[in-house]
Protein backbone atom coordinates (compact mmCIF):
# COMPACT_ATOMS: atom_id res chain seq x y z
CA UNK A 1 0.00 0.00 0.00
CA UNK A 2 1.69 3.37 -0.57
CA UNK A 3 1.73 6.07 1.92
CA UNK A 4 -0.82 8.28 0.62
CA UNK A 5 -3.30 5.57 0.51
CA UNK A 6 -2.04 4.25 4.18
CA UNK A 7 -2.72 7.51 5.32
CA UNK A 8 -5.99 7.78 3.01
CA UNK A 9 -7.15 4.82 5.05
CA UNK A 10 -6.13 5.48 8.72
CA UNK A 11 -8.06 9.12 7.93
CA UNK A 12 -10.65 7.27 7.25
CA UNK A 13 -10.39 4.88 10.51
CA UNK A 14 -10.19 7.53 12.43
CA UNK A 15 -13.25 9.39 11.22
CA UNK A 16 -15.51 5.76 11.15
CA UNK A 17 -14.36 4.91 14.97
CA UNK A 18 -15.70 8.65 16.20
CA UNK A 19 -18.81 8.27 14.32
CA UNK A 20 -19.13 5.21 15.95
CA UNK A 21 -18.11 6.47 19.44
CA UNK A 22 -21.20 8.97 18.99
CA UNK A 23 -23.63 6.63 17.81
CA UNK A 24 -22.53 4.89 21.26
CA UNK A 25 -23.38 7.93 23.43
CA UNK A 26 -26.84 8.14 21.83
CA UNK A 27 -29.71 7.84 24.56
CA UNK A 28 -33.12 5.71 23.24
CA UNK A 29 -34.16 5.81 19.78
CA UNK A 30 -38.08 5.64 18.70
CA UNK A 31 -39.01 5.50 15.00
CA UNK A 32 -42.06 7.33 14.47
CA UNK A 33 -43.44 10.83 14.86
CA UNK A 34 -45.38 12.46 17.00
CA UNK A 35 -48.50 15.42 15.81
CA UNK A 36 -50.90 17.22 17.57
CA UNK A 37 -54.77 16.39 16.74
CA UNK A 38 -57.96 16.74 17.46
CA UNK A 39 -60.17 13.95 17.84
CA UNK A 40 -63.99 13.43 18.00
CA UNK A 41 -65.34 11.29 20.52
CA UNK A 42 -68.21 9.29 19.12
CA UNK A 43 -71.10 9.66 20.99
CA UNK A 44 -74.13 11.07 19.32
CA UNK A 45 -75.14 14.29 22.35
CA UNK A 46 -71.59 15.53 22.14
CA UNK A 47 -70.59 18.92 20.71
CA UNK A 48 -67.69 17.45 18.70
CA UNK A 49 -70.78 15.90 16.21
CA UNK A 50 -72.58 19.18 16.44
CA UNK A 51 -72.27 21.25 13.11
CA UNK A 52 -69.79 22.91 13.14
CA UNK A 53 -68.16 20.60 15.37
CA UNK A 54 -66.25 21.50 18.54
CA UNK A 55 -63.71 18.75 18.48
CA UNK A 56 -61.53 17.44 21.54
CA UNK A 57 -58.33 18.38 22.13
CA UNK A 58 -55.65 19.27 20.69
CA UNK A 59 -53.63 16.41 21.95
CA UNK A 60 -50.29 14.76 21.07
CA UNK A 61 -50.40 11.74 19.51
CA UNK A 62 -47.77 8.99 18.80
CA UNK A 63 -47.87 7.22 15.61
CA UNK A 64 -45.44 4.25 14.79
CA UNK A 65 -45.30 1.17 12.39
CA UNK A 66 -45.07 -1.82 13.85
CA UNK A 67 -44.36 -5.26 12.26
CA UNK A 68 -46.12 -3.59 9.27
CA UNK A 69 -48.71 -1.80 11.37
CA UNK A 70 -49.32 1.59 12.18
CA UNK A 71 -50.07 1.86 15.58
CA UNK A 72 -51.34 4.98 17.23
CA UNK A 73 -51.40 6.34 21.20
CA UNK A 74 -52.51 9.65 22.61
CA UNK A 75 -49.43 11.21 24.70
CA UNK A 76 -48.89 13.51 27.70
CA UNK A 77 -47.33 16.66 27.32
CA UNK A 78 -44.73 15.28 29.22
CA UNK A 79 -44.91 11.96 26.84
CA UNK A 80 -44.81 14.36 23.80
CA UNK A 81 -41.66 15.96 25.01
CA UNK A 82 -40.06 12.43 26.00
CA UNK A 83 -40.83 11.42 22.14
CA UNK A 84 -39.40 14.32 20.67
CA UNK A 85 -35.99 13.68 22.01
CA UNK A 86 -36.05 9.92 21.46
CA UNK A 87 -37.39 10.20 17.36
CA UNK A 88 -34.63 13.05 17.29
CA UNK A 89 -32.08 10.62 18.78
CA UNK A 90 -33.42 8.14 16.06
CA UNK A 91 -32.68 10.37 13.38
CA UNK A 92 -29.27 11.09 15.11
CA UNK A 93 -28.31 7.87 14.85
CA UNK A 94 -29.60 7.26 11.41
CA UNK A 95 -27.52 10.58 10.36
CA UNK A 96 -24.34 8.48 11.88
CA UNK A 97 -24.47 5.61 10.17
CA UNK A 98 -25.35 6.87 6.59
CA UNK A 99 -21.91 9.02 7.08
CA UNK A 100 -20.45 5.81 8.60
CA UNK A 101 -21.23 3.79 5.64
CA UNK A 102 -19.77 6.92 3.08
CA UNK A 103 -16.49 6.32 5.03
CA UNK A 104 -16.82 3.05 5.17
CA UNK A 105 -17.07 3.04 1.79
CA UNK A 106 -14.29 4.94 0.91
CA UNK A 107 -12.03 2.71 2.89
CA UNK A 108 -13.07 -0.37 0.99
CA UNK A 109 -12.22 0.99 -2.32
CA UNK A 110 -8.98 1.93 -0.25
CA UNK A 111 -8.77 -1.65 0.94
CA UNK A 112 -10.03 -3.61 -2.20
CA UNK A 113 -7.45 -1.46 -4.44
CA UNK A 114 -4.94 -3.07 -2.45
CA UNK A 115 -5.48 -6.24 -2.62
CA UNK A 116 -5.97 -6.51 -6.79
CA UNK A 117 -2.71 -4.73 -6.69
CA UNK A 118 -1.16 -7.43 -4.88
CA UNK A 119 -3.05 -9.90 -6.88
CA UNK A 120 -1.35 -8.49 -9.87
CA UNK A 121 2.08 -8.51 -8.93
CA UNK A 122 4.41 -11.56 -10.25
CA UNK A 123 4.63 -13.89 -7.16
CA UNK A 124 8.01 -13.41 -5.04
CA UNK A 125 9.46 -16.98 -4.37
CA UNK A 126 9.05 -19.85 -6.39
CA UNK A 127 6.61 -22.34 -5.35
CA UNK A 128 4.92 -20.15 -2.93
CA UNK A 129 1.89 -21.75 -1.91
CA UNK A 130 -1.52 -19.54 -2.92
CA UNK A 131 -1.99 -16.86 -0.90
CA UNK A 132 -5.39 -16.38 1.14
CA UNK A 133 -7.59 -13.40 1.24
CA UNK A 134 -6.97 -11.13 3.94
CA UNK A 135 -8.94 -8.09 5.04
CA UNK A 136 -6.48 -5.59 5.48
CA UNK A 137 -6.94 -3.62 9.01
CA UNK A 138 -5.41 0.10 9.58
CA UNK A 139 -3.69 0.30 12.98
CA UNK A 140 -5.74 2.13 15.35
ZN1 LIG B 1 -67.00 14.33 21.81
Amino acid sequence: MTTASERALASCERRYRELAHELAQIGYVASGSIAQRSTRCGKDTCACGADPPRLHGPYWHFTAKVHGKTVNKRLSDREARLYEEWIANDRLARDLLAEMRTIAAEAQALILAEESAERGRPPRRRAAPEKRTTFTRAKS
